[in-house]
């Protein structure tokens, strides 16, 4: 998981890195752009080179701060919403340095890298002139020695007192890497001011997904969901909406996305992902109403293969939501497996179609569709 430049900047902080003095902004307050002397203003997307995507501005002006707040504000950079802004003290910058840590696909190990082309893009400039991008990797069980980042800061031309401040960024940033279980931690650029201070410009932190579990703090994903994928979320189903008009609902994360493809072989368009199975699969009747709440839906297809979840009680579930006057567009199921035979009997009794066969039950759905729309 990704963090933002904001919140990184704290984690920064708080573990020793200097960071630019500065604040995040939702709206255009002038007091902001009044407590700094010079300001930069950045938009907090989760990507980089924002810079170049016109997301970083240098307003001059509490006029021209306002302009650049409300234009930023809900505008798209890198395709994310912009839905906040950090506003920062703006540095004199001398020089720009990368700093990253990340882990090295080729091997799995942790590699430390410097170099004195920092902010651009690094991938270009690996490309370019990977001679001046110096990397080393760690033995995670023997850390980072200081003296090895001393002597690759020396390698990209830091010189003198400036060595050992790099070097100890280095270190802070690779403590910071191993303690929040992340896969890359990111300085770019690292600046040399024109006074001599070195601060972190620019912060990045993705933390690995699997050991979010050991940083409850970050738990965010809540954010990105929509109103429905809440919902289903709340009672275990997993939910994914889509921008079609056929609901489906099917047991088993393989067999839905196997469902979509069917649909889509036919030329259909599908609304939705959802899974109802192990400890949900009774939950039939509520992922049901899920479904058709998205008022785009114009038909349901059901798909279901029995093993531990039962076809009958599947079957039970729907049935229960068309008697409870629930279901209000044309329901077309497939069924086999585990408990099917009864299933089918079921749905046939509430006056639903149902067949074996899934290719037989998509191309059904899709015929009602196409003759509604009086194709
Ligand atoms: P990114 O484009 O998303 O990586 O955003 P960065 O925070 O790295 O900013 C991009 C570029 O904007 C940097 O490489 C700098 O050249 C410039 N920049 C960012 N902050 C400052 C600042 O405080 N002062 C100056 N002069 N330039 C800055
Ligand atoms: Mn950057």
């Amino acid at each position: 998981m990704k963090l933002y430049e904001y919140e990184a900047k704290k984690i920064f902080e708080m573990e020793g890195i200097p960071v630019p003095k500065g604040e995040k902004i939702e709206d255009a307050d002038p007091d902001a752009f009044n407590r700094y002397e010079k300001i930069v203003l950045k938009s907090q997307v989760l990507s980089g080179g924002r810079g170049k995507a016109g997301g970083i501005k240098f307003p001059e002006t509490v006029a021209e701060f306002q302009k650049n707040v409300n234009e930023l504000l809900g505008s798209k950079i890198k395709d994310f919403e912009v839905k906040s802004l950090l506003v920062e003290e703006k540095l004199d910058i001398d020089q720009e340095l990368y700093c990253g840590i990340t882990i090295s696909r080729a091997d799995g190990k942790v590699v430390v890298m410097v170099s004195s082309e920092g902010g651009v893009d690094i991938e270009q400039v690996a490309k370019e002139s990977p001679g001046k991008i110096i990397s080393e990797k760690i033995d995670i069980r023997k850390g980072l020695p200081i003296h090895k980042v001393i002597d690759m800061a020396r390698k990209i031309g830091i010189r003198e007192k400036k060595e050992l401040e790099v070097a100890n960024i280095l270190v802070k940033l690779y403590s910071i890497f191993r303690k929040y279980d992340a896969e890359t931690a990111e300085i770019n650029p690292l600046v040399i001011t024109k006074d001599d201070r070195i601060v972190a410009a620019d912060a990045k932190l993705d933390i690995y997904d699997e050991a979010l579990f050991r940083h409850p703090e970050f738990k965010r994903e809540d954010e990105f969901f929509t109103e429905l994928e809440r919902e289903a979320r709340r009672y275990g189903l997993g939910y994914v909406e889509m921008d079609g008009n056929i609901g489906v609902i099917g047991n088993g994360a393989g067999l839905n996305i196997a469902t979509l493809d069917i649909l889509r072989f036919y030329g259909g368009n599908p609304a939705n992902f959802l899974e109802v199975s192990g400890r949900t699969y009774m939950l039939a009747g509520k992922a049901l109403e899920i479904v058709l709440k998205n008022a785009k839906v114009k038909i349901v297809m059901g798909n279901f293969f029995g093993s531990i979840s039962r076809c009958d009680v599947i079957a039970q579930g729907i049935t229960n939501a068309i008697k409870e006057g629930k279901v209000t567009v044309p329901l077309i199921v497939a069924m086999r497996g585990n408990g099917a035979e009864e299933g089918r009997k079921i749905l046939k009794k509430a006056g639903i179609e149902v067949y074996e066969d899934d290719k037989v039950a998509a191309k059904k759905v899709i015929g009602i569709l196409g003759h509604a729309e009086g194709n």
